[in-house]
């Protein structure tokens, strides 16, 4: 079986980003059509993104200030974390390096140490996005300057996720790409395979292919509808199931982060574009009702509720088979983890890299399908560990959830990593998981966990030279930031909408 017509079912972030890939690197070879329904419509949020995005828009040839100025997009240099160690604790998850690594050892290490002797400032001083965040400025990394701070200058974006679909779209229209505007009422499969032949519309027309892309968003209308994959639920560890959003005012100051600030049964969302706050209440419906989620989001918006607060239901977890028969799930089809560390948006990315190096082409290989889903297995576990970590590395007894949080197990992968960071600040980065070590270390440090010890090797440096190099990095890093425009002049210099 030639695979010559891939239909893409879902014209979300998924469909609209997978339509991209498929023909910028098919070329031509397959027929690339999108089946949207505009009466259904997107899920419409999903707004923050982590520096991986950059590759993906390269790739597709995405010219980055054009690209703001259609999504209505900021810059996003990290999150800031609120309330989630104890109430009135504040840090951010910056992207990037901190300080600098030395011989064998990373910087971190030298810092505990210094920091148990008083001779250190916090970890933030020594990272280039924090001290950014924190100062309100921006400016891309300067890759012609390697030995600099300015170099490892990590960024990310924020942007209206409706606009981005529209832009993608666009592109993907003068590559070729079919759209069909329609409701699918019927999936039609071969009798005996089960494998998927046709989707069938509302109006009667009939689209077949033999590669399906299921995009559809939650509801999975062929890997769950017609193949029923199954599910695995993973709300024992991640107990929010329910998000409001609403859009609000921009505030007189524009922030290069996402603020995520805990509340008594779940957490907060801030993102800013240029036209507006995009802000969310993710809460577990077992320990707050809808009016008082709703309330509490509405008495922490930046500025006037631009429109009523929209609820969103959802199971975190992922589809047992992302990749079953002819179906590839992306997207919301085939999983859910909550957009804590913002990263629904790179899953899809990752998954749609993974299927153009899997590609069909005579027919279907069972092996290269098995090490599909394995990979994505993988992606998806590690993601879910490292949200894990935030609920479960708090000390808040002040609401019944946040004691369920506190007391409950956890996966033994992220075991193993809280009990190796425990004893001596070890962070082990498996495989290609997503986050680098000075993501976990900037949650663990933020969230109060401390290890018991440094590495032996940090005291090659005497007490002295481990004080002046903090005190080094620090300077470079405080100098770089001193010399950067403002956030908001720089996207009104380059990328206004
Ligand atoms: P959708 O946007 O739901 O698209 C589904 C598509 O399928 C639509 O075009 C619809 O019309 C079509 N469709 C469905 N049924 C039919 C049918 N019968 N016939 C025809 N068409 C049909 N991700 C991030 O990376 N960062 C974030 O900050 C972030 N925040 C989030 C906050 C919340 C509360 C939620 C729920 C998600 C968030 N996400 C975030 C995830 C992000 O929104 C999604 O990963 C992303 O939007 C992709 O959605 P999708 O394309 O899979 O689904």
């Amino acid at each position: 079986m030639q695979i010559k017509d891939v239909v893409i079912v879902g014209g979300g972030t998924a469909g609209w980003m997978c339509a991209t890939a498929l023909s910028m690197v098919l070329r031509g070879r397959c027929n690339i059509r999108v089946v949207e329904s505009d009466e259904i419509g997107i899920v419409g949020v999903g707004e923050a993104t982590i520096p991986m995005i950059q590759r993906f828009n390269e790739l597709a040839g995405i010219d980055e200030h054009t690209f703001m100025k259609a999504t209505m997009g900021t810059y996003k240099l990290g999150i800031e974390f609120v309330n989630w160690g104890r109430v009135g604790d504040r840090y951010m998850h910056g992207f990037g390096p901190i300080g600098q690594d030395l011989w064998t050892l990373r910087f971190d290490q030298y810092w505990h140490r210094m920091r148990q002797l008083g001779k250190a400032k916090d970890l933030e001083a020594y990272s280039i996005t924090r001290m950014m965040s924190k100062a309100n400025k921006f400016m891309p990394a300067r890759h012609d300057q390697p030995n600099s701070p300015f170099s490892s200058i990590a960024h990310a974006y924020h942007f209206d996720a409706g606009l981005y679909a529209r832009f993608l779209r666009g592109l993907c229209e003068q590559r070729g790409v079919v759209r069909t505007e329609g409701k699918i009422v019927r999936v039609q499969q071969h009798a005996e395979t089960g494998f998927v032949e046709a989707v069938e519309l509302e109006s009667g027309e009939r689209v077949a292919g033999q590669l399906f892309i299921d995009c559809s968003g939650f509801r999975g209308l062929l890997i769950e509808g017609a193949l029923q994959t199954g599910y695995e639920d993973w709300n024992h560890w991640l107990p929010c199931d329910r998000a409001l959003a609403v859009p609000c005012e921009s505030a007189p100051v524009l922030t290069p982060y996402t603020r995520a600030t805990a509340h008594s049964a779940g957490w907060q969302w801030r993102i800013p574009l240029q036209h507006r706050i995009g802000n969310g209440h993710v809460y577990c419906s077992a320990h707050i009702s809808d009016d008082e989620a709703a309330s509490t989001l509405l008495s922490r918006l930046d500025g006037r509720a631009l429109a009523e607060p929209r609820q969103i239901r959802f199971r975190t977890g992922m589809r047992k088979k992302s990749w079953n028969k002819n179906v590839v799930a992306l997207g919301l089809a085939s999983g859910f983890l909550e957009p804590l560390e913002s990263t629904s948006i790179h899953l899809i990315q990752a998954a749609i890299a993974r299927l153009v190096k899997f590609f069909p082409d005579q027919g279907f290989n069972q092996a290269e399908v098995d090490e599909f889903n394995r990979q994505n297995r993988f992606d998806y576990e590690s993601v879910r560990d490292f949200v894990i970590l935030h609920y479960k590395a708090t000390q808040r007894d002040d609401s019944e959830f946040w004691k369920q949080c506190a007391a409950m197990a956890v996966p033994d992968t992220l075991q193993a990593k809280i009990d190796l960071f425990k004893a001596r600040g070890e962070v082990i980065r498996r495989d290609n998981e997503l986050f680098a070590e000075p993501g976990w270390v900037q949650v663990f440090y933020g969230q109060n966990i401390i290890p018991a010890a440094h590495h032996p090797l940090a005291e090659l440096l005497t007490v002295e030279e481990g004080a002046e190099f903090m005190t080094n990095v620090s300077e470079v890093v405080a100098a770089c930031v001193q010399a950067m425009p403002d956030h908001a002049a720089y996207i009104r210099q380059f990328c206004a909408a």
